[in-house]
């Protein structure tokens, strides 16, 4: 891992327009990012955490500007790149890839491993495209014996490898991913997991590894941010969210999976009541409230501001201190 960060994001928003119903004239929004900030370093890997709505995904694809953010800034080492006009940012988005959950509906069916991986090589007018096409097979543990298959001619894992080296071709910097393990096998996830951290060391990848699956998170990540309802509600080094979590909802999503976590014993286990409330319809004050066993009047009424804990280490949370 170098100094100074790839990528910073600062009160990032994407709302999406609604209308209640067909003939209402009136237009809502829908807040699925918040006013998100953080930074990642080059060669490092900032996981985002969250249930389904949490606005996890939405966040890699707005700083992907495949969704055009409604407020905030994005900058791509050092330079804005939120309103850079889509021909100046083309050059800027080559550097920035995104694997998918799925590899298989990433992969047109009707190519040929060879001209899925060609097909950035000859936009970049690359020169020995076969010889390039197998390196990067090589680079992701296939080789040429599949150059020539169809994507239903090989495994889900191997599916995965062929999207990552169609992504490495064109030299990136910054790769979003998007759960990329959680459609696999949990012996193969090991294996691609395995290969991302290898190609991290190689190269000096930066990653944003957007995930659900907490295991995944810890094994993977330098640092988290976990997520609730578009915003970050405590972001920290995996050491620190892990061994020393604070804000209620890490602490109860943590005692919901099966992680060893011996300082965990000395605490009362917390249950998540309820489900995630619509993010059409958002709680006041604190998002959490509506589910937090700790939630007192002031908590429905004002949105708590970043408390830092520990260096980097960042809660929101009116009533951080007193839960420790
Ligand atoms: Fe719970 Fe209140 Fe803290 Fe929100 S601000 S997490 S509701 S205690």
């Amino acid at each position: 891992m170098t100094d100074g960060p790839l990528i910073r994001v600062e009160n990032l928003k994407k709302y999406f327009p609604f209308k209640e119903s067909l003939f209402s004239r009136k237009v809502k929004y829908l807040k699925a990012v918040d006013g998100v900030s953080f930074s990642i370093k080059k060669g490092e890997t900032l996981a985002l955490v969250g249930e389904t709505g949490s606005g996890k995904t939405t966040t890699g694809r707005t700083i992907m500007r495949l969704y055009e953010p409604t407020g905030g800034k994005i900058y791509f080492e050092g330079k804005k790149i939120t309103k850079l006009p889509k021909k100046k940012f083309q050059k800027i988005r080559m550097q920035m890839q995104m694997i998918y959950q799925d590899p298989y509906s990433s992969l047109n069916p009707r190519m040929s491993i060879l001209n899925i991986i060609a097909e950035p090589l000859r936009q970049l007018k690359v020169e020995n495209i076969e010889d390039r096409v197998l390196e990067l097979l090589e680079s992701v543990g296939l080789s040429k014996e599949h150059m020539y298959k169809y994507p239903d001619e090989i495994s889900g894992g191997q599916q995965q490898r062929v999207a990552i080296a169609r992504a490495l071709a064109v030299n990136p910097k910054f790769l979003v991913l998007d759960e990329p393990t959680s459609a696999l096998d949990v012996s193969v996830q090991a294996q691609i997991l395995n290969l991302l951290e290898n190609l991290q060391k190689d190269k000096n990848f930066t990653y944003l590894f957007i995930s659900h699956d907490l295991s995944v998170v810890r094994y993977i990540s330098h640092r988290v941010a976990i997520m609730y309802l578009g915003k970050v509600m405590e972001i920290g080094t995996v050491e620190q969210i892990f061994e020393n979590p604070q804000h209620p909802y890490t602490r109860i999503l943590l005692e919901s999976v099966p992680i060893p976590d011996p300082k965990d014993r000395r605490r009362k286990k917390l249950v998540l009541p309820g489900e995630i409330p619509s993010p059409l319809n958002p709680p006041s004050g604190c998002p959490f409230h509506t589910r937090c066993p700790f939630a007192k009047d002031i908590c429905s009424e004002k949105e708590p501001d970043y408390v830092e804990v520990e260096n980097g280490h960042l809660v929101k949370c009116h009533f951080v201190e007193v839960m420790k």
